[in-house]
């Protein structure tokens, strides 16, 4: 297992042979399709699929008598490469496994990265920038987040494949709301396109058109939202990496933030402004400003792009091993 200088790292099931330990209740999750898929991700497939159906049966036939073959032919392949890469790099995504490669006792022994520190869960020698998962059973290595969508963690191995994932995702979403709004805007705007429409849809008779333009405004308020989410989330991920820094370490630097802001509420101060332009501002009244409560700190590009980091410059979240000690349990608290 190539475990630090000293130490006897014991697996599970990797015990002496008379006195083995018990085993755990679960192993580590391979990656996120171990198992039955969860509500989030039937959710988002589902969603996914439905766009991508009513696009192709429904939408493009009517862009089609708008915009002519040739047109039309290269909407068609532009649209299919991104919705195949997007579903591709979803399932790489999903399938991907992100550990940290000691969890599989797949590092090199020899790497002196290895060593330092210590996970008593996965019970070997990890890397600094790992931290453990508790959905996924074991240590990430470059910890970013894990993503409930996916139900896998992202970390270092597979960022860039989320980040082209988020990229690929966005752009499909914002072409299918493009096309949409394309739709209506010739329907209100051009009498013989609105035909056209009629003749394309299949719904020349006028309840029927109008319900078929109905479902397109429904589809355009899906996409709208579609690309609001996924477009923040892009952002979000694009000041991260402008800014160096991890989800974790921008969850962890609010969270600072936000204690500090509860201590001067509580000394009879006014908080300090958060970061950003789009949160709430410092204007909280000491006099009324109970200790604020505890939320979840939310994705905000604005307050990414502020927010001051952690003071130290890495987050280390795995007890450090003295090298000192010759044997056992020598760890450090950190
Ligand atoms: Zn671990
Ligand atoms: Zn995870």
């Amino acid at each position: 297992m190539g475990g630090p200088e000293g130490t006897t790292p014991v697996k599970p099931g990797g015990g002496g042979a008379q006195a083995e330990a018990p085993a755990p209740p679960e192993g580590p999750k391979r990656h996120g399709c171990d198992g039955w898929p969860n509500a989030h991700q039937l959710a988002c497939s589902a969603l996914f699929l439905t766009l991508l159906a009513c696009f192709y049966a429904v939408l493009l036939p009517v862009v089609r008598a708008g915009v002519g073959d040739a047109a039309w032919a290269g909407l068609l392949v532009v649209h299919s490469v991104l919705a195949a890469l997007t579903v591709g790099l979803y399932l790489f995504c999903c399938y991907s496994d992100a550990a940290d490669p000691a969890v599989w006792g797949a590092h090199d022994p020899g790497d002196e990265r290895y060593g330092d520190f210590w996970c008593a869960t996965c019970n070997v020698s990890v890397l600094e920038s790992s931290k453990h998962c508790r959905q996924c059973r074991k240590c990430i290595q470059g910890f970013d987040h894990h993503c409930k969508w996916l139900d896998n963690c992202v970390g270092e191995r597979n960022y860039v494949a989320f980040f082209s994932l988020l990229c690929c995702c966005t752009t499909l979403v914002t072409f299918q709301a493009a096309c949409v709004v394309y739709v209506l805007v010739r329907y209100s705007t051009d009498g013989a396109a609105a035909s056209g429409v009629a003749t394309a849809s299949g719904t020349g008779a006028s309840d029927a058109h109008g319900g078929y333009i109905a479902g397109l405004s429904v589809l355009l308020f899906v996409g709208v939202v579609a690309v609001y989410f996924v477009g923040e989330l892009l952002a979000f991920h694009l000041v991260l990496v402008y800014r160096g820094m991890t989800t974790l370490e921008y969850i962890f630097a609010m969270k600072e933030m936000e204690d500090l802001a509860a201590a001067e509420v509580e000394a009879g101060r006014p908080p300090p402004p958060e970061p950003g332009c789009c949160g709430p501002s410092s204007a909280v009244a000491p006099s009324d400003a109970a200790r604020r409560p505890k939320k979840m700190v939310e994705i905000n590009p604005c307050q990414a792009l502020c927010v001051a980091p952690t003071p130290t410059a890495k987050l280390v979240h795995h007890g450090r091993l003295d090298k000192e000690q010759p044997s056992g349990s020598g760890l450090n608290s950190v």
